[in-house]
């Protein structure tokens, strides 16, 4: 009956690594997802870093053209004082150039401004392309290891399939079915106690039950969980 309960804890120790690894499985394509995530986050910041320049260059040739326009209507009007008639028309003609001359003055100092928000829009960019770059990276690095991961996975679970399988073929029958119908509810299947107490449920066992488990004559069940009980004791040193 020892040997029976040393296969049993063999075998759920097997199917512990099974759930670990089942487990991870289906944590992968979140985590693909994950990273595909990240890095339509880093582009979709680098595409509004972009507009957001254009945007502002956009802006600054408006101002430059509409500066042209400026200097071309002084020049114009400039032209124009050699050849007006009269005194009053002068004075129209001067009021004119200098209305002209402060709208000039008002658009460079918009362009100077302007310049200066292109610039710091054009350093956010160069910062969103280097992000962009380092979570590509660090996305395809993430991705290509999730790949591995998956390979290794699959490896795994056919080792401890096969391992689980002849672990499970040497156990008694009547122990493996016992067992076999508590894992289809709770895992792990078996509970390895010191104490009075089910490791697995944390329920009490009954003094009778604690005597027949330390001689190991038969299988025992938790009362409450029906986790399969085994005594450390029975596992012997290194085990
Ligand atoms: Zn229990």
């Amino acid at each position: 009956m020892r040997e029976t309960l040393r296969q049993l804890v063999v075998l759920q120790r097997v199917d512990d690594e099974l759930a670990g690894v089942k487990l991870e499985a289906e944590g992968l394509p979140a985590r693909c997802e994950a990273a595909e995530a990240e890095r339509s986050a880093s582009q979709a910041a680098l595409e509004e870093a972009g507009e957001a320049l254009k945007a502002r260059e956009l802006e600054q040739r408006g101002l430059e053209s509409e500066l042209a326009d400026a200097e071309e209507l002084i020049r114009h009007l400039e032209g124009q004082t050699s050849q007006v008639k009269t005194n009053a028309a002068y004075h129209v003609l001067l009021a004119e150039i200098e209305a002209a001359k402060q709208a000039k003055d008002g658009l460079e100092e918009r362009i100077l401004e302007t310049m200066e928000v292109v610039s710091e829009h054009r350093d956010a960019l160069t910062t969103a392309e280097e992000k962009a770059r380092a979570t590509g990276s660090r996305v395809d690095e993430e991705l290509a290891r999730i790949e591995s991961r998956v390979t290794e996975l699959a490896k795994d679970r056919d080792r401890l399939g096969a391992a689980r399988d002849q672990a499970a073929d040497l156990l008694d029958p009547d122990a493996r079915s016992r067992y076999e119908r508590v894992v289809e509810r709770r895992r792990p299947g078996v509970a390895i106690i010191s104490k009075e107490v089910c490791s697995g449920c944390r329920v009490g066992i009954p003094p009778q039950d604690f005597v027949e488990l330390l001689s190991a004559t038969s299988i025992l069940q938790c009362r409450t969980c029906k986790r399969v009980l085994v005594h450390r004791d029975m596992l012997g040193s290194g085990s």
